[in-house]
């Protein structure tokens, strides 16, 4: 830190990403990417496209939004896409969150929600899970604050029904209610279609897990009109052209192809479901994931061990600190042949163990 850093970030903790290796000797199952590349239609729109790099992208990407507002039924004026969902999601704490205005989210939950608390200086409270690391919708209710919610939840990937968000919505007329759906593609319920009926919802969706461009930095945010002029002033204050147009062309190439995202999604929940399988045949325990991810540990094993003995096999996988689940490590799905490398490497530390 220079002895020129503001002093309002003396106590700053910024986010720590999972380890992005130069090399490809690792199997990634580290930061919940899509194992399969974007379709070829979209590589080609981002070719054709960087022959006009020389202009700025359109600052309220009108194409990307007309082609989400077909395919969500949503209306234009219902939509803003951001660099990543991250950026949405700090345009949210910006725009709702204040002094008098708390954040409100689970103990364990997406670890930028804190930070970026944190960092804007907004005070944050948050609600233990229960025992088994579900969260009890009526601790929710008239939060006294903009409440967050990954739905399914990371990194435990247990996911709320819609009628258990919308009971959260009932309950906070005064409060927005963040719903953070950033695996939602993978099994759960998505709350889009209550945008209609709450005008204190906001959904927030990315492009980076079921549509294989997390390099590509795209995210949406969806909700009534005038939520999202709010996160227009956030972001016209900020930066207007903050997606740049290779991923704005990238957007627009993948949602013509939706059969594609469709049917890795489905891959990727076959191969969640046998890898769930055969984990739990040698002994480890989960939560029962609705996301591309799965949140397990064994009796015989603890978990940063577990980290660095997949990590010596060249298997990266993602151990979190935090005191309530630090027996815990999060694991990708990716193909079923990454899986399979999986499950063997398990096997083998759990019989090197062995007596
Ligand atoms: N929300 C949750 C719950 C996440 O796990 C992530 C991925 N780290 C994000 C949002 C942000 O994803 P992105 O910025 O790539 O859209």
């Amino acid at each position: 830190m220079s002895r020129f850093f503001s002093e309002k970030y003396a106590d700053l903790e910024a986010y720590t990403p999972g380890e992005q290796p130069r090399n490809r000797e690792y199997i990634k199952l580290n930061t919940n990417e899509n194992p399969f590349p974007p379709h070829p239609s979209v590589t080609e729109a981002v070719r054709a496209e960087s022959a006009r790099l020389q202009l700025y992208s359109d600052p309220e990407c009108h194409l990307l939004r007309e082609a989400l507002a077909r395919q969500t039924g949503l209306r234009k004026e219902e939509l803003i896409v951001t660099n990543g969902s991250d950026e949405a999601l700090y345009f949210a704490f910006l725009a709702f969150c204040d002094r008098h205005t708390p954040a409100v989210f689970a103990d364990i939950t997406y670890g930028f929600y804190p930070v970026y608390a944190q960092f804007q200086q907004i005070p944050f409270r948050e609600i233990p899970l229960k025992e088994d690391l579900w969260l009890d919708p009526a601790d929710y209710y008239q939060a006294a604050g903009t409440v967050f919610i990954a739905n399914p939840n990371a990194p435990t990937g247990i996911a709320l029904s819609r009628k258990e968000i919308e009971g959260i919505l009932e309950q906070n007329p005064y409060n927005v209610v963040v719903v953070d759906e950033a695996y939602v593609d993978f099994g759960a319920q998505s709350c889009l279609e209550l945008i209609a009926e709450y005008d204190n919802l906001l959904v927030i969706q990315t492009f980076s897990k079921s549509r294989s461009l997390a390099g590509g930095r795209l995210g949406l945010a969806a909700g009534n009109p005038e939520l999202i002029a709010d996160l227009n002033m956030m972001k016209n204050s900020i930066n207007p052209y903050n997606v740049n147009r290779l991923t704005a062309a990238a957007g627009v190439a993948c949602l013509a192809e939706e059969e594609y995202t469709r049917r890795n999604c489905r891959t990727i929940c076959e191969n969640r479901e046998w890898a769930k399988k055969a984990l739990k045949k040698l002994g480890f325990e989960m939560t029962d994931s609705m996301a591309n991810f799965l949140f397990v540990r064994h009796p015989d094993i603890d978990g940063e061990t577990l980290y660095q003995e997949m990590k010596k096999r060249k298997i990266l996988i993602r151990h979190f600190r935090g005191e309530r689940i630090r027996d815990y490590n999060r694991i990708t799905v990716g193909t079923r042949e990454e899986m399979e490398k999986l499950v063997s490497a398990a096997e083998e530390i759990l019989q090197e163990r062995r007596p």
